[in-house]
Order: structure tokens, then C-alpha cells, then sequence
């Protein structure tokens, strides 16, 4: 197949990921026959830097003609000091508005050559642990209104949803359950909220659509929990943005490394956004010693929901598994017995095994 893909480094060690992880799809490209054209763009401080805002409209133009977006990371240091309104995290968040993404998926895994890394204990771990985390992105307490007393000693942050931006989180939901082991557990505060009261109505609704899905209910404080105690109860996981921002960082703790997480944000249709889960790391940029798997792994993503190559997503998945196997690490994840490798290398030798 063809497909133009958008790439996005960003900032300090973006570039550096970015490269890896388009060795590998190129490599993908090769090995199965497919054409990859990559367009790459600037965003971020490097597009503050080029053009004086963090996103053009030629930029967001591009990404949303593209058939998928892989994105590195964005802000750092030097980018401190530029007015809010213009810094380069408000590029990504423009970014994502522009593109009209609006699920966030944050698959959880914890390869078992990285177990070491993992904070739980090695029975609650010994179980599979495959959860993927769908978190609303555009609604929420983020987007309510707000307010702030004249004497600044109160304060409101409204939350509000709509049962249609609901809906279409769940649907995103229910069809990755679907596909996977067929559980899905919404998780909300509907003991309190109003908002999550709409949110288990609405989700009950949807599921008349997929008798083939069992559903749980969960309140985000015993999900917390759970995630802790028993992780591998989860499949599918859906929830709203406040809620999804604190466990799905949660369940990245649970993985142990933070620079082997890839996340996917997607909207109507198949359009995506793929990024890892990191920041830009600008203490270790510049060395060549940043982990590039969690980009590879976004990469993955991008071939299986982007492009529907779930065989090829699956060879990039295995070639990571393999080199970790072999046991290659980079810095981050690397101990003594093994063998380290830096960013370039990581990503010939995943491009090598796929
Ligand atoms: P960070 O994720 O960049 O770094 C946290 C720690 O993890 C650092 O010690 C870093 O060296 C390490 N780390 C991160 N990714 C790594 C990788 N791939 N390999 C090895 N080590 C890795 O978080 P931070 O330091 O809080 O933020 C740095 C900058 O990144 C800030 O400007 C922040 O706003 C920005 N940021 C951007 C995104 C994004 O682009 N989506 C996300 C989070 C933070």
C-alpha cells in the first residue's frame, strides 16, 4: 500500500527518536512491499525557532492530509521564557485540536525481559498484563469553565460532558474490545458526579450495540486500586480526561519505563496521531543515548490503526521483543550483564530483525 506519513520531531531528543523509528517503518516498507512517502515538519520549539509560532497552518494543513502523523516530543529549556500563549506545548495541544483527535490510547504491557523494572511485586506481575487505557481528550474539567474569586482565595473548575463526546470515546472503546479479549471497564465517579452519571448511562446505552463486550463500572478510586492490585483483571479501559490522565500515567509506572511507551490519539476515521508517552528529555539530548522504542512502538501503533497493517504492527512488536531478548538496552533500562547500545544502534537493530 501507499501512505504519506507526517513527521513531527519536536525538540532536544525528538529528532533523535524520530529517526529510528522511521529506519523502521522504512524497513517495514521493504519487508512487505509497502510505499511510505515521509513529509517532515517542524512543531514545537523548533517551529518557534523557524517561524515564530509552534504550529503553522501549513503544518496542521499537512498533518491532516496525511494518512497518519508520528510525532517525537516537544518543549525544553530554551523555550522557557516565551509567552504562554506562544510555547511549544500549546503547538501539540493545537495540534491535536486541529487534527480533531479526541481517544487517547495508552497501551500497557510489561515485557517480561523489563520485569525487573516493574514496582509491583513478581506475583501480582506473573499474570499476562495487556491493558490498553482509551482516555477522552477534549472535554472534561480541562475545557470547563473557570473562576477565580477577586481577593484569589476561591476558586471553581466546572466539568462538563456532553453525552455525544461520550459516545464516541466508548465506541472507540467497544470496538478495541472487540478486538482484543472482549472486556471493557468505564471507570468514573458516578457515586458524585453528575458528569459521570451521564458518562455510565451513556456507556450502558452503547453497549446494547455490543452484546459480544462484557462490561464493568468501576469508580476511579477502586480502579487505582485495582491497577495496583490486580492489573491483569483489565482488557479495554475507558475514561474521561481527568480520570485518564492520572491512571494512565499510573499504568506507565506499572510498565517501569517511561521511553518504551507508546501512545495513539484518534479521532473519526482513521487519521491518527502517534507519539511516545516521554518528554523531550533535554538533559540527555544530543548524546545518542535515548531510548527510541517507545517512538518504534508508536510507529506499530500508526501501522495497525492508521493503516490497518496488523501484521506488520505485530513484526515491529516481535523485532523489539527479540532485540530485548537478545539483551540489547539502552541507558535508561540497561544493568549489569548486559549490553548497552545507544539510540542509532537500538534502532538498527530493530530495523534488522523485522
Ligand atoms: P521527560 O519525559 O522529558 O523526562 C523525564 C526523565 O525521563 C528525564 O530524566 C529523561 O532523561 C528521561 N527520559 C525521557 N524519555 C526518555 C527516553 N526516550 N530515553 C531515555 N530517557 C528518557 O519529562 P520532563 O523532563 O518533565 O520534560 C522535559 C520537557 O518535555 C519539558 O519541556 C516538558 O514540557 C516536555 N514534555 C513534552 C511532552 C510531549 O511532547 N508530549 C510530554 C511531556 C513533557
Amino acid at each position: 500500500m501507499k501512505a504519506n506519513i507526517v513527521t513531527l520531531p519536536g525538540d532536544y531528543i525528538g529528532p533523535e527518536i524520530i529517526a529510528q523509528a522511521v529506519r523502521v517503518l522504512e524497513a517495514v516498507a521493504a519487508k512487505y512491499g509497502h510505499e511510505f512517502a515521509f513529509d517532515e515538519r517542524k512543531l514545537g520549539g523548533a517551529s518557534i525557532d523557524a517561524f515564530g509560532v509552534p504550529l503553522t497552518d501549513e503544518t496542521l494543513a499537512c498533518c491532516n492530509a496525511a494518512d497518519a502523523v508520528l510525532m517525537g516530543s516537544v518543549g525544553g529549556p530554551k523555550w522557557d521564557g516565551v509567552e504562554a500563549a506562544r510555547r511549544p506545548e500549546k503547538g501539540l495541544l493545537a495540534l491535536r485540536k486541529g487534527m480533531g483527535v479526541f481517544a487517547n490510547l495508552r497501551p500497557c504491557t510489561i515485557h517480561p525481559q523489563l520485569a525487573g523494572a516493574c514496582p509491583l511485586r513478581a506475583d501480582i506481575v506473573s499474570q499476562p498484563i495487556d491493558i490498553v487505557i482509551v482516555r477522552e481528550l477534549t472535554g472534561d474539567i480541562y475545557f470547563g469553565k473557570r473562576w477565580r474569586a477577586e481577593d484569589r482565595m476561591a476558586a471553581t473548575d466546572e466539568m462538563a460532558y456532553s453525552a455525544a463526546e461520550v459516545e464516541r470515546l466508548a465506541r472507540i472503546g467497544f470496538e478495541m474490545a472487540k478486538k482484543r479479549r472482549g472486556k471493557l471497564c468505564s471507570v468514573d465517579k458516578a457515586n458524585v458526579l453528575e458528569c459521570s452519571r451521564l458518562w455510565r448511562e451513556t456507556v450502558a446505552r452503547v453497549s446494547r450495540d455490543y452484546p459480544e463486550v462484557e462490561v464493568t463500572n468501576m469508580y476511579v478510586d477502586n480502579a487505582a486500586m485495582q491497577l495496583i492490585l490486580r492489573p491483569s483483571q483489565f482488557d479495554v479501559m475507558i475514561t474521561g480526561n481527568l480520570f485518564g490522565d492520572i491512571l494512565s500515567d499510573e499504568s506507565a509506572a506499572i510498565a517501569g519505563s517511561l521511553g518504551m511507551m507508546p501512545s495513539a490519539s484518534l479521532g473519526v476515521g482513521t487519521r491518527g496521531l502517534y507519539e511516545p508517552i516521554h518528554g523531550s528529555a533535554p538533559d540527555i539530548a544530543g548524546q545518542d543515548i535515548a531510548n527510541p522504542l517507545g517512538t518504534i512502538l508508536s510507529g506499530a501503533l500508526l501501522l495497525r490503526y492508521s493503516l490497518g497493517l496488523e501484521e506488520e504492527a505485530k513484526a515491529v512488536e516481535r523485532a523489539v521483543e527479540q532485540v530485548l531478548d537478545e539483551g540489547y538496552r539502552t541507558a535508561d533500562i540497561w544493568h549489569e550483564g548486559l549490553e548497552k547500545v545507544g539510540c542509532t544502534r537500538m534502532g538498527e537493530l530493530v530495523a534488522q530483525r523485522i
